[in-house]
């Protein structure tokens, strides 16, 4: 995702910390109560410019979205269509997900969106990928135990990889999809990069996978 130096980002982001939570570790295990209701939490990691998490809060309002983006550059613009959506299901972290057990308790999470994740090729860098193992573990953690875990890419070799991953985790692959839009799905919301590639004619990949059956 492209970066700029954002000069005035600090300060947005002290002057919405009711969209960009400053103090996310102190929600762990709380979550229903930031949201002040019993519905069911869905995070988004790598959240970028947040098109998916605000299509997705619209379209879902009995759920409650935690988008979670490293970049501080980035997570502004997100923080931008949120306000402007009027939506209050919708809070974001500027964290970075490896920390993702110190924010969630144990089985607080129904569902994990990994969109367009880095695909970080290089074989030193492997630890980075977010369907990496040590990724994984957490995940189970947070996750409830019929949770699952949304992956989309354009990254096929990506793709790949993360299959193996799950398989050898013992995650159970429910559903693969090597060309998402093959058929109109009303209920997909596309994020930005799904965009720009799918204009390209690229194929999207998509699976999602759970801990148990
Ligand atoms: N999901 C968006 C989309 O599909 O348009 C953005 C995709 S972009 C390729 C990946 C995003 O993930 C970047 O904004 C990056 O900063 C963020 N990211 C990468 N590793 C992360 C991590 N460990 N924790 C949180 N965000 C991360």
């Amino acid at each position: 995702m492209r970066q700029r130096y954002k000069p005035w980002a600090d300060d947005f982001l002290e002057n919405n910390n009711h969209i960009v939570l400053g103090s996310p570790y102190e929600n762990k295990g709380d979550w229903k109560s930031i949201f002040g209701n019993d519905n069911p939490v869905h995070i988004e990691i790598g959240t970028g410019k947040g098109q998916f998490i605000v299509g997705m809060a619209k379209q879902f309002p009995n759920i409650n979205f935690v988008g979670i983006e490293l970049e501080k550059s980035v997570i502004v613009t997100a923080a931008q269509k949120v306000l402007d959506s009027g939506l209050d299901n919708i809070a974001l972290l500027n964290e970075n997900a490896e920390n993702i057990q110190e924010i969630f308790a144990d089985n607080e999470v129904a569902t994990i969106y990994l969109n367009f994740s880095d695909p970080w090729p290089k074989n030193r860098h492997e630890k980075r990928r977010l369907t990496f193992h040590t990724f994984l573990k957490q995940y189970q953690a947070i996750l409830e135990p019929t949770g699952e875990i949304v992956f989309k890419t354009d990254n096929k070799g990506l793709f790949e990889y993360s299959l193996v991953s799950f398989s050898k985790f013992g995650l159970i692959v429910e559903e693969v999809r090597l060309d998402l839009h093959e058929y109109e799905d009303p209920l997909n919301v596309m994020t930005e990069y799904e965009e720009k590639f799918s204009a390209k004619g690229q194929p999207i990949y998509r699976c999602r996978a759970s801990f148990s059956m």
